[in-house]
Parts: structure tokens; sequence; C-alpha cells
């Protein structure tokens, strides 16, 4: 096996849109729509409906090994193999909070490896998913900004990912009984919109009903973005009402232009309109997340700024309390700092939330998704 090499580590402020050419993974079933599915399967000289049949297997009974669709003629079998190429090989997993949080190493097949979590509460199991190898966003207090960007990930491993948590969950090997996958956050390594079609792709197996895909409600796929304005755009012309974040972080364009690098091609005015016209094409509440960074970007007049940008909105503020990363000089703000910015958005009626970060233990909340072995 070829390994990826390792982009260099971006400068500060550089921003990598394009990922280097390489060779891409093979194609797989859950790359496929339904009608390609069916094209695919008269390809291997066999009858259309068995693409019905697979993807049952696939996206419901979560099978991926043809020898056990006993359903299927046992010469197709073999040829039907060359749609389930395995993608992703798992290096190592990590879990914390009793065996409800699992943090997954997964190796591609040429080498490049990337992250997904797995977080499990009472009402609803979370699979947190990657969508490139790296990310060329560059976010200073981001580990996996730092790290540069390798490569961006086809449509069938960022569902392979969804569908291994659900295998988990089936399998009853999470405490709680046996489950189902009810959300996804594309909040794992990578800028979901700098890989768009790949992830709008994922995005449709994973909301379509079986037997095209997992059938998981559009209102429980969240898309999170640095703010490519023009792909926010686009994303509300596809028609999938899925949840919006968008990664502000603050609410100035000066502090905004070293915190999230993107800053300096779109401002803060541009991506918040951008934010604004999904949430009134979707009709779905725009997520702003904020990871207060002591002393940067956690003081009360920049809450009082950020209410005002956000008020009458259609939107719910996510503060994120900074998880520490390799290197970096930030930490999470005072508790006091926290609860006065909290207020200054209640003063102004914006809904706000502190999220509770799950998996520091293991290096798996959010920012720190590093792929190391
Ligand atoms: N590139 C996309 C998807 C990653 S989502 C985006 O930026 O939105 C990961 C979320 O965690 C983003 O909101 C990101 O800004 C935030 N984050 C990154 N580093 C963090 C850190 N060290 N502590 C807390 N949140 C962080």
């Amino acid at each position: 096996m070829s390994t990826a090499s390792q982009p260099g580590t971006p400068t500060p402020g550089q921003l990598t849109f394009v990922a280097p050419r390489r060779a891409k993974p093979a194609r797989h079933l859950a790359d496929l729509t339904m009608a390609e599915r069916r094209a695919a399967v008269a390809e291997l000289g066999e009858k259309p409906f068995r693409a019905d049949q697979l993807s049952r297997h696939y996206f419901e009974r979560l099978t991926a090994d043809p020898s056990l669709m006993t359903d299927l003629p046992a010469a197709a079998r073999d040829r039907f193999a060359a749609l389930f190429p395995t993608l992703l090989t798992p290096v190592r997993e990590l879990t914390t909070d009793g065996g409800t949080t699992r943090k997954t190493l997964w190796r591609l097949f040429d080498g490049a490896l990337v992250e997904s979590v797995l977080m499990r509460y009472p009402d609803r199991a979370t699979m947190c998913v990657s969508s490139q190898a790296g990310c060329g966003m560059n976010c200073p207090f981001c580990a996996t900004g730092q790290a540069g960007l390798t490569r961006n990930m086809s449509t069938a491993e960022i569902v392979e990912q969804v569908v291994a948590g659900a295998r988990t969950l089936a399998a009853g090997e999470v405490p709680g009984g046996p489950g189902r996958v009810s959300n996804v956050v594309f909040m794992g390594m990578g800028e979901p919109l700098a890989n768009y079609r790949a992830v709008v792709g994922a995005v449709r197996r994973l909301v379509e009903p079986a037997p095209g895909g997992l059938g998981i409600s559009a209102r429980g796929v969240t898309v999170s973005t640095v703010g490519l304005v023009p792909a926010i755009g686009k994303l509300a012309d596809e028609g999938l009402p899925v949840t919006l974040a968008l990664s502000l972080h603050a609410p100035d364009d000066e502090l905004r232009d070293t915190l999230v690098p993107i800053n300096t091609r779109w401002k803060v005015g541009e991506v918040l309109d951008a934010a604004w016209d999904y949430a009134a094409r979707t009709k779905r509440r725009v997520s702003i997340e904020y990871a207060l960074i002591k002393d940067v970007n956690d003081q009360e007049w920049r809450a009082d700024l950020l209410g005002k940008l956000v008020r009458n909105k259609l939107v719910h503020v996510n503060l994120i309390p900074l998880n520490p990363t390799p290197g970096s000089k930030w930490t999470a703000s005072r508790p006091e700092d926290e609860r006065a910015f909290v207020r200054r958005l209640q003063f102004h009626g914006v809904p706000v939330t502190v999220r509770d970060t799950r998996g520091r233990e293991i290096d798996g909340a959010c920012g720190q998704l590093a792929a190391a072995e």
C-alpha cells in the first residue's frame, strides 16, 4: 500500500481550496444514485432490479459482504463484490463517557488517515464525520487546520463512516441497547463545502429512504462551514433542508481575519447574509458556532456586537469552550466570562447554548481531530 504524503504545514493565513491531485478511491455502491446503481449492475451483466436488493443489504442490513447476500444467485455475488471495495480500514478506536463516545481512526486506500466520532445521548445518536483528509482552511485554533489538506474524500468514504457507526449501534456495542444513527454532523476533519459534490452526494445517500439510502431525517443532518459564500448559496438550491452551521468565532472582521482566514475573502457581513438567505430558503434555523477563547474573542463588547448582528434572525448560537490543541497558546474562557457572554446574547433575545463538548479525553472533541497513528 502506498502512503499518502503529508502536505506541508501551511503558513499563517494560507488557504488551500483545491485538493492535490491523487488517485481516486474505487467506485462503491454508496457513490451511486439508484439509477446509476441499476446501470452499474447491468454493466456487470445482471438484471437492474438486483440494484434494489444490493441497496437493501447495504443501507438496511448494513451488509457489504456479497457472500452473505443469499437471496442473490451465487455466481452474481462474486461479481457484485466489485461494488463494495474496502474504503475504510479501522486503525484504532478510543472510547470515553462509559463507551457512549467513540472515536475511530481510519486508514483510506492510499494511506490517508481520517477520524470519525460516534456520540450517543439518551435521546439521539450523532455521527460526526470527516469530509476531507486534513483541511485547507488553516484556522489557527484547530488541530486539523494546522496539518494542511491531504485530499478530498469520496461520497462513499463519507457514507461509510456513518454506516460503520450504524453497524456499531445496531450490534448493541454502545451502552443503551441496539440503536440507530439519528444525527450526522459534518464537523469532523475537513471543510465540507470545499468538497462540495462529494458532500452533497453523501447527504443525499444519508437522507434518501431505504433502499436508496439510510433514511436519516434531513433535520438531523448538519453541514458546518467556515463560510464559503457561493457554496452556501448552492447548498440552499439543492432542496435538502439540512441544518447549516456557520463557524463564526468573531463578530468583527479584524479578529475574524486572523481566527478564520477565509474571512479575508468573504467578510462577516457577507457570510451572515448568506446564512440568512439559507435560513429563508430552507426554513431551517442556522447555527452560529463560536469557540470561546480566553481573552481573544470572549469580551462582553464582542458578545454585544454578535447579539446585534444576529438578533431577530432564524438563528441559534452555539458557544463551544475552546478545546486544547497541541502547540496552541490559547485556552477556554474563564467561567465568569463565558457566563457574561451568554447573558449578553440573552439580553438581545438570541437563543444560545453552551455545547457540552464530548470526547476531550480522547482528542475527539471539536477541533482536536488530527488523525495521527
Ligand atoms: N470546517 C468546518 C467543519 C469543521 S466543524 C467548520 O469549520 O465549520 C468543527 C467545529 O469545531 C467548527 O465550528 C470549528 O470552528 C470548531 N473548532 C475548531 N477547533 C476548535 C477548538 N480547538 N475548540 C473548539 N472548537 C473548535
